[in-house]
């Protein structure tokens, strides 16, 4: 669980909130309630995209 725990770290880098995480069978998303920042990760692709609101 250890690993599993950091490769999904649930806190958001723009302002420290707890993430939201949702998975399905593609991807897995977190999104940050509070500033709108995303992170989505397509492990089959190896792909991840951020989206920051803020930039
Ligand atoms: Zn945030």
């Amino acid at each position: 669980m250890n690993k599993l725990k950091s490769l999904f770290e649930h806190k958001c880098p723009k302002c420290g909130g707890t993430l939201t995480a949702s998975y399905d069978s593609i991807s897995s998303s977190k999104s940050c309630p509070a500033c709108s920042y995303k992170e989505e990760i397509h492990a089959a692709l190896g792909v991840r995209i951020i989206h920051d609101p803020a930039k």
